[in-house]
């Protein structure tokens, strides 16, 4: 968990803060690829009703391919910027950037407002490179690294039967 003992910030009223550790240690297990090397800087500063954080994040991703399955590492650079409100909350709360932590919090959990910047800094489809060929539908190559005698243009048969209707038009 990455959290935040409000008492010495509220006598400072600024202070910075440095996290690094696995991805279980810091709470981020359950973030469904693997994270190594994950570095947290930020400085906390005292803003209306709350606190504004601004930092960075570093860490190094391995994803696999939506094309070719295979698995590729991805270097996280990833800006951290976001309000943290003292408000009525229950529980710590995140919406739309905002951190509500209740008025009598002795703590600041940043874990989920952490977890969400990772997953919205990667793109939805998870691509090795841009031209990614992709496996075989047929016997599985991996096209980028060799290719194989698959007649694929006949292969699916949703696209025979495409090809027969544009025939008949
Ligand atoms: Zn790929
Ligand atoms: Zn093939």
């Amino acid at each position: 968990m990455i959290k935040i003992p409000l008492q010495r910030l509220q006598q400072e009223g600024d202070l910075e803060f440095h996290f690094s550790g696995s991805q279980e240690e810091l709470g981020l297990s359950d973030i469904e690829f693997p994270v190594r090397e994950i570095d947290i800087r930020f400085h906390l500063i005292e803003a209306d009703h709350g606190y504004y954080l601004a930092g960075d994040l570093a860490g190094i991703a391995s994803l696999e391919c939506h094309r070719c399955l295979t698995t590729f590492t991805r270097v996280l650079d990833l800006e951290l910027s976001t309000l943290i409100v003292l408000d009525n909350a229950e529980e710590f709360e995140l919406e739309d950037d905002i951190i509500y932590i209740p008025d009598d919090a002795q703590a600041i959990d940043v874990t989920g407002y952490i977890h969400d910047a990772i997953l919205l800094d990667l793109p939805v489809k998870f691509l090795c490179k841009k031209d990614c060929q992709g496996l075989c539908a047929q016997c599985g190559t991996n096209l980028n690294v060799s290719s194989c005698d698959c007649d694929t243009e006949t292969i699916d048969p949703r696209w025979q039967k495409l090809r027969e209707l544009n025939l008949e038009e």
